[in-house]
């Protein structure tokens, strides 16, 4: 394949994805850019954030904190670039993770949200926050449960180097039932949504809800999304 094939592919499935976007929101009675596009982008290669970004994609995910870094650094010249560090957070990690990330959309543990405000500080800049909460209760997902959010929200909002803006959460992947319906998805999303709210009236920084994926996006939106991380629609499957 040649390197343009890839980068129209990319930058057509960019657009579809927008489309896609656009449409569930007008459906549901939302403003088109009330819905953020988050490319996620791990495992891929620099070249495919790069025609990324020359269709205009500025708001990139990554999972694996080296990668991350490794990235950041080569690409340090398109400042405009919004990095998410959204995979699990070792305390190893924290300070590579603080020095290439603008958002870090998986935290669920104060020591290591200590952590990256004193990095923060260091380095003289504000991290954003999204608290990562463990929806569907699965034993190897990271995040809080719903009922620990005010505590840890609270916890964040007394630190200067880091803003909260909100929450993110990966649930189970439920399979359709016979109807076609997701009825426990989307029950966990309106869950997320409702705290989501509550935070919203708590704290005027908060303005992110991270939910939806390349296989959940429409429910997700449905449900009060505000981004979507989607990977697989973007850039094609991962090995
Ligand atoms: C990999 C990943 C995604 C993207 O998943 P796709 O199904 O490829 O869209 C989104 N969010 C998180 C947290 C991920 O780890």
């Amino acid at each position: 394949m040649s390197e343009n094939k890839d980068i129209n592919t990319i930058a057509n499935q960019l657009l579809n994805a927008q489309d896609n976007i656009n449409n569930v929101a007008t459906k549901f009675n939302r403003n088109t850019n009330s819905v953020v596009l988050m490319a996620v982008s791990k495992t891929k290669p620099i070249a495919d954030i790069e025609a990324a970004y020359a269709a205009g994609q500025r708001v990139f995910g990554e999972n694996y904190a080296l990668e991350l870094f490794d990235k950041q650094q080569t690409l340090s010249h398109l400042k405009d670039i919004q990095w998410h560090y959204i995979g699990p957070i070792q305390s190893n990690k924290t300070k590579i993770i603080s020095q290439s990330a603008d958002w870090i959309d998986s935290v669920d543990r104060l020591k290591i949200i200590k952590r990256i405000d004193q990095h923060a500080k260091a380095l003289n800049k504000t991290i954003n926050l999204l608290i990562q909460v463990n929806i569907s209760n699965s034993p190897q997902k990271s995040g809080v449960s719903l009922d620990q959010v005010n505590e840890l929200a609270e916890s964040i909002n007394e630190l200067k180097h880091v803003s909260l803006r909100g929450l993110m959460a990966i649930p189970d992947n439920y399979e359709p039932n016979a109807d076609g319906q997701r009825p426990q998805l989307k029950a966990e999303f309106n869950l997320m949504f409702t705290c989501y709210s509550h935070l919203q009236q708590q704290y005027s920084s908060v303005d992110t809800l991270s939910l939806g994926m390349s296989g959940d996006l429409n429910i997700a939106i449905e449900c009060g999304s505000t981004m979507v991380r989607l990977g697989t629609a973007i850039f094609g499957k991962r090995k």
